[in-house]
């Protein structure tokens, strides 16, 4: 699936779940990655602490962002950086547009960015006549695919080895192989000639250090330092957000992030970069630009519930832990930010207008809450998001059948013997509805038929709670 858009998620959630490829790829990864983090996280045993102290730091930030940006760009040019500043999406494009234009670039080696994707970067210097070539692996198989990343940090999930293996066939030329080291050996082998070809080296950012001026980048393929140390240029692009206070806070979020996104205690590489090398035969870009996009983080900074979202630092460890994620992947929310994050971020970039279908797009179970390396109450932004939308446009009144319902419910609840009585009876009755051990789909029963047209229900038990609860007592008096 793929050019589809937010405001159809309900439709293309439909067609993702009927792709049977595609549940099969993400359970196998999702599953994986969760079980990863788990044991990563289990591995410290002051794993609460490093999250609450995590996300003290980043709401330190947040609150006094002005001064740290303020002294993050002065040390970071007084090495020799150079700042550029995007109010949207098009100005951050048109800027770094210009700068390749300026140095006469032909040919770009990009390293992964959720930042660039945010703002359709590729696109731009593609329009305006250069080659754009992605170098992390999964983002180099979508970039052959002409499809766009599904995941924050594993852009390809959604694939299979066999359809990489197909479309390396098909792209490179290659005879059909499922061995995974050729097929990483055949991307490597034609990212190096493109990597000698570059002029410019785009990157994305992970942490921005005020305190230094230094920027950091980490990755497992390499691919990074390449990309920002070969070409001449260096072009960083970064979320005003992404600061921490000092070069210590990163004993945190080196332990937080790692673990979170793929469960590795560290990734393989560390890119610190603090501006341009002083010595012109030291190795590393002549030019460092860093392009601060904020494309609506204002906005979000200005309210203390939304303002949370920007201390997310992009492990996605919520997408690999939300139940509806797992079964529709990302490409379903039609944002670069899918899954629980993405639910909350895209309506806060894009408007609610075209996304006023994302933050219904949770049970609000709370998962994506528990594994959160910063905190972030996800649930909270989903409702805070739904109240924003139910202001600007209160829903119909909705069928006569569940509005009847709904009354009757009231109605019970607020009487226990009518509750009890009523539990009594559907217990009698549900038997003609549960199959396998559950209730299905049931036809011609509004609004019950609403309910499960997309979910099971469990039958009632056999006893209620209160009944254990009563035969307890009767119990331990005797
Ligand atoms: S919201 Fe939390 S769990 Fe999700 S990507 Fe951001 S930091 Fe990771």
């Amino acid at each position: 699936m793929n050019h589809v858009t937010s405001e159809t998620f309900d439709a293309n959630a439909k067609v993702a779940l009927a792709d049977s490829q595609l549940r099969g790829a993400l359970r196998n990864a999702t599953s994986l990655f969760g079980q990863r983090r788990l044991a990563a996280a289990q591995s410290l045993t002051n794993w609460e602490d490093l999250r609450t102290q995590a996300r003290a730091i980043k709401d330190e930030v947040l609150l006094h962002l002005d001064q740290y940006l303020e002294r993050f760009v002065s040390n970071a040019e007084s090495r020799g950086a150079q700042f550029h500043w995007a109010r949207d999406a098009a100005e951050a494009n048109s800027i770094i547009c210009n700068l390749a234009k300026e140095r006469g670039a032909h040919t770009i080696v990009k390293s992964k960015s959720m930042t660039t994707e945010e703002t359709h970067l590729n696109h731009a210097l593609e329009a305006a006549g250069m080659e754009v070539v992605e170098t992390d692996l999964g983002e180099y198989i979508i970039q052959l695919a002409e499809e766009t990343p599904s995941h924050i940090i594993v852009p390809a999930i959604h694939k299979t080895k066999g359809q990489i293996a197909e479309l390396f066939t098909q792209e490179l030329g290659i005879p059909p192989t499922d061995d995974v080291a050729k097929l990483t050996s055949t991307a490597r082998e034609k990212l190096r000639d493109r990597f000698a070809a570059a002029e410019i080296g785009i990157s994305g950012v992970n942490f921005g250090i005020a305190e230094t001026g230094t920027i950091l980048i980490l990755e497992n393929e390499g691919n990074i330092r390449l990309t920002t140390s070969l070409p001449r240029v260096h072009i960083a692009v970064m979320g005003i957000e992404k600061l921490l206070p000092r070069f210590a806070d990163l004993d945190v979020f080196l332990k937080l992030l790692p673990r979170s996104g793929t469960g590795q205690r560290l990734t393989t590489y560390q890119s610190f970069i603090t501006g341009t090398k002083t010595d012109p035969g030291a190795e590393g870009p002549e030019e460092l630009h860093l392009v601060m996009l904020d494309n609506g983080r204002s906005r979000m900074l200005s309210h203390p519930v939304t303002r949370q979202s920007l201390a997310c630092i992009r492990c996605g460890a919520c997408l690999n832990a939300c139940p509806v994620y797992q079964q529709i992947g990302g490409h379903a929310y039609g944002s670069v930010y899918p899954g629980p994050i993405g639910a909350v971020i895209t309506p806060q970039l894009m408007g609610l207008e075209k996304t006023r279908q994302l933050p219904y797009a949770s049970s609000l179970c709370g998962a994506c809450r528990e594994v959160c390396p910063v905190k972030i109450d996800i649930p909270r932004l989903l409702l805070h998001l739904r109240g924003e939308i139910t202001e600007k446009a209160p829903p119909a009144k909705g069928h006569a059948g569940e509005r009847l319902a709904f009354k009757v419910w009231r109605a019970t609840m607020k009487r226990q013997w009518l509750y009890e009585l009523s539990a009594r009876v559907a217990r009698l009755f549900q038997g003609l509805l549960v199959k396998n051990g559950k209730i299905g789909r049931v036809k011609g029963l509004s609004p019950l038929s609403a309910w499960t047209d997309g979910r099971d229900l469990r039958p009632i038990e056999s006893q209620s709670f209160r009944e254990l609860w009563r035969k307890e007592l009767v119990h331990k008096k005797n």
